[in-house]
C-alpha cells in the first residue's frame, strides 16, 4: 500500500489542512497553498511503504469484535504506525508526519464529495470545556487536560441518498358542530372523504458509513451544509483522522428511506387540518429514482472511559453544534450538595436556637 505524505515544498515539514483559511499550510515555515494546487503538484506517493498487512488474534474464549489491525511505516522516520482496517488518514506517532494510505480513498473508495472542517481543534476544546463546567457533578477524569488534549479531528465517512417519494393517503373526516336553544342541544356531523396524493423528492439524506460510529449520534450532528461540500481531494485530510466506509449504501438505505417516508408522511399529514376527527382508510407511500454519493464529513470526537462504560463528546466540525452523553457521579454530587445541607442544617440550628 502506498503511502500518500504532505512534505513542504519549501522546508521539508509536514503540512495540514488549516480549517481557518482553508489551505493546506507548513505549521514550521508559514508556507501556504491551495488544496487543489498543492496535490496536483507535490504528489510525494512514494515516500512511505506499508509493512506486512497485520491481523490481531482475539484472546482465548473473546469474541472479536474488533477490526483487524494494519502497521504501516512511516516514510520519513519509518517508525510503525498501527491503525484500524478503515482508518485511512493519520499522523505518526513519533514524528508527527500526516500520512494517507491512498487504497482507504481511491479506486470503489474514492469520495465523491467532502465537507472540509472550518472549525479548529480550539474551537473543539473549548466548546468541550464550556460543556463540562456546566456540569458540576461529573467525575474528575473528564475535567482533565491530559484528557481533553485526546479531542480529534476525524472526517466521518457516509452515504447521501437521494430517492422520490410517491405518497397516497384516503381519509375519513369528521366535523362536529354543536349548539343549543331553549328546548335541545343539536349535534350536526358532517362526513369528509379526504385524499392526498403528491411526491416530494429527497436530495442526500446522509447516514453515516462506519460501523464505529453510533448512528443516533451521527443524526444528532446534523444538520450539516452541504451546499459547502466540495469534490473530494486528499489535500482536507492533511493532520486529521478519517475513515474509509465499512458499511455498504445498500445496509444503510433502509435507513435513509425510512427517515423520507416518515417525514413524507407528516408533511401531507399536516396539510389536513380543521377536522374534528380523522382516520387513515389507507395510507401508502412508495420510493422512485433512488440514487446515493459517498462523502466524508467533519467532526470532532472526545472518546471517555469511566466505570466501564464509554462516553462521547462530538462536535459537528462545519457548525460547531455538539452533542455528548455524560455520567453523573455520586461521590461529586455528594460532595458538591453535602456542604450546603450541612449550611442549611447550621443556619436551622442557629434560628431554632434564636427562638428558642
Ligand atoms: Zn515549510
Ligand atoms: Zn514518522
Amino acid at each position: 500500500m502506498a503511502l500518500h505524505e504532505y512534505e513542504c515544498p519549501a522546508c521539508g515539514g509536514a503540512m495540514e489542512f488549516n480549517p481557518k483559511t482553508q489551505k493546506i499550510k507548513c505549521p514550521f515555515c508559514d508556507s501556504e497553498f491551495d488544496v487543489k494546487d498543492y496535490v496536483a503538484n507535490h504528489n510525494s506517493d512514494s515516500a512511505g511503504e506499508a509493512a506486512d498487512d497485520y491481523m490481531t488474534n482475539p484472546a482465548a474464549g473473546e469474541e472479536d469484535n474488533s477490526q483487524p489491525m494494519y502497521i504501516y511505516r512511516c516514510g520519513s522516520c519509518s517508525g510503525e504506525i498501527l491503525a484500524t482496517e478503515s482508518l485511512g488518514s493519520m499522523k505518526c506517532p513519533f514524528c508527527s508526519n500526516n500520512v494517507v494510505v491512498k487504497e482507504k480513498f481511491t479506486g470503489r473508495f474514492t469520495p465523491d464529495y467532502i465537507i472540509p472542517f472550518t472549525k479548529t481543534r480550539e474551537d473543539a476544546i473549548e466548546a468541550y470545556k464550556g460543556y463540562v463546567k456546566s456540569k458540576k457533578l461529573l467525575p474528575k477524569v473528564f475535567f482533565d487536560q491530559n484528557h481533553i488534549d485526546e479531542i480529534k479531528g476525524i472526517y466521518v465517512p457516509f452515504w447521501l441518498f437521494n430517492a422520490t417519494q410517491n405518497y397516497r393517503g384516503s381519509f375519513d373526516a369528521t366535523k362536529v358542530r354543536t349548539w343549543s336553544d331553549s328546548n335541545y342541544n343539536y349535534t350536526e356531523t358532517s362526513y369528509f372523504d379526504v385524499v392526498r396524493v403528491g411526491s416530494e423528492r429527497f436530495e442526500r439524506v446522509p447516514v453515516d458509513g462506519s460501523k464505529e460510529m453510533p448512528d443516533d449520534l451521527m443524526e444528532s450532528l446534523e444538520p450539516f451544509d452541504q451546499s459547502k461540500m466540495v469534490p473530494f481531494n486528499m489535500g482536507y485530510l492533511a493532520g486529521f483522522l478519517a475513515n474509509k466506509y465499512n458499511v455498504e449504501a445498500s445496509e444503510n438505505r433502509d435507513r435513509a428511506i425510512n427517515r423520507m417516508h416518515s417525514s413524507t408522511v407528516s408533511d401531507f399529514r399536516n396539510t389536513i387540518t380543521g377536522y374534528s376527527s380523522l382516520r387513515a382508510r389507507e395510507e401508502q407511500c412508495t420510493t422512485s429514482d433512488e440514487s446515493n454519493k459517498y462523502a466524508l464529513y467533519p467532526v470532532y470526537i472526545l472518546n471517555t472511559s469511566w466505570n466501564g462504560n464509554n462516553y462521547l463528546f462530538a462536535m459537528n466540525g462545519q457548525s460547531g453544534k455538539f452533542v455528548g452523553n455524560l455520567p453523573f457521579s455520586l461521590s461529586r454530587a455528594l460532595a458538591y450538595y453535602f456542604p450546603i445541607a450541612g449550611a442549611i442544617a447550621a443556619i436551622a440550628f442557629v434560628l431554632f436556637s434564636l427562638f428558642a
